[in-house]
């Protein structure tokens, strides 16, 4: 699959919107796409062995979107049968007055994958930017100074974030980042399921259905960070939402594609290693 056609270039404002939340490139058949997942599940566990044994790069997975939007389901689809050794997810809610007592990237710091792992951030810093500026009075809880509440704010966390980003990419970390693009009929559709069917009751929550009259502050926050934050190193993909197992697919396919360029090997042995080794060995069989 062509990932490419999901990044977001630098400053493009109209990538949010270039394909449609119901695209799906083509496909139709539902099945065969599940027999794609399983695959590129399976080439995802071979990789991350290697990601793992080599203990080199980190890889951060951060998951944006609306409720219902579907990317706790990708999470548990692309990640499933991925021994849990390698892997770690972090669902960012509303921070606690201990987190909110610190600055906002403090928790997501907190919670950053070791090499050799995948960190998996469902919503993350960018709540920070998004419900944030939203709802101003959230920020009013974050007992900034004055002088740091200024109107140039969002565009300095923008900052912050992409040196934040960049920071990591430096130091080993490879940063992917999707967005789940779900339409707002589609959004609707899903929960309005949630209060017909009792099996799926228990996700229903009034506030979802509240921040749907936000839904055009959301968009635009969402398209404002993205057309900021996305760069060479730390690349947003807008991923078509309308349909799951199209979203699943594609986030596989930007793990796998991102995994194979990291050219991952097995760690091999100095001479002097090798020797070490064998004598460990001898005195094994002895
Ligand atoms: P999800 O929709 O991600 O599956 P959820 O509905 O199961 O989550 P919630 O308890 O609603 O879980 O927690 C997510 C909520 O926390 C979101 O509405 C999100 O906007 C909010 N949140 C996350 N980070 C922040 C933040 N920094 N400041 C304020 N609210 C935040």
């Amino acid at each position: 699959m062509n990932i490419d056609r999901f990044r977001v270039r630098s400053g493009d404002r109209s990538a949010i919107t270039r394909h449609s939340a119901s695209y799906t490139s083509g496909l139709r058949d539902k099945e065969a796409a599940a027999r794609q997942l399983q695959e590129g599940v399976a080439h995802l566990e071979q990789r991350l062995e290697l990601l793992h044994a080599q203990a080199e790069h980190a890889l951060l997975l951060v998951f944006q979107g609306m409720d219902a939007s579907g990317k706790d389901g990708a999470i548990k689809h692309v990640m499933s049968g991925v021994n849990p050794i390698f892997t770690e997810v972090h669902a960012f809610k509303a921070p606690s007055s201990d987190e909110l007592a610190h600055d906002y990237l403090w928790r997501a710091a907190r919670a950053l994958p070791a090499r050799g792992t995948i960190g998996i951030f469902d919503r993350s810093y960018y709540e920070d930017v998004i419900v944030v500026r939203v709802h101003p009075e959230i920020l009013a809880s974050q007992h900034l100074p004055r002088a740091c509440r200024g109107p140039k704010i969002w565009k300095e966390r923008y900052e912050d974030i992409r040196g934040f980003e960049r920071h990591l990419v430096r130091n080993g970390t490879t940063i992917r980042k999707f967005f789940f693009h779900v339409s707002r009929q589609e959004q609707q559709r899903r929960l309005v399921e949630r209060f017909d069917d009792p099996e799926k009751n228990w996700k229903f929550s009034a506030r979802d259905v509240r921040e749907r009259q936000h839904w055009n502050a959301y968009m635009n926050a969402y398209r404002e960070a993205i057309v900021a934050t996305s760069s060479e190193f730390a690349p947003w993909y807008i991923v078509p939402a309308d349909h799951k197992w199209f979203a699943r697919l594609v986030v596989a396919e930007v793990i796998n594609q991102t995994l194979d360029k990291m050219a991952l090997k097995t760690p091999r042995l100095t001479p002097t290693e090798k020797r070490n080794l064998m004598a460990v060995r001898r005195q094994l069989m002895a």
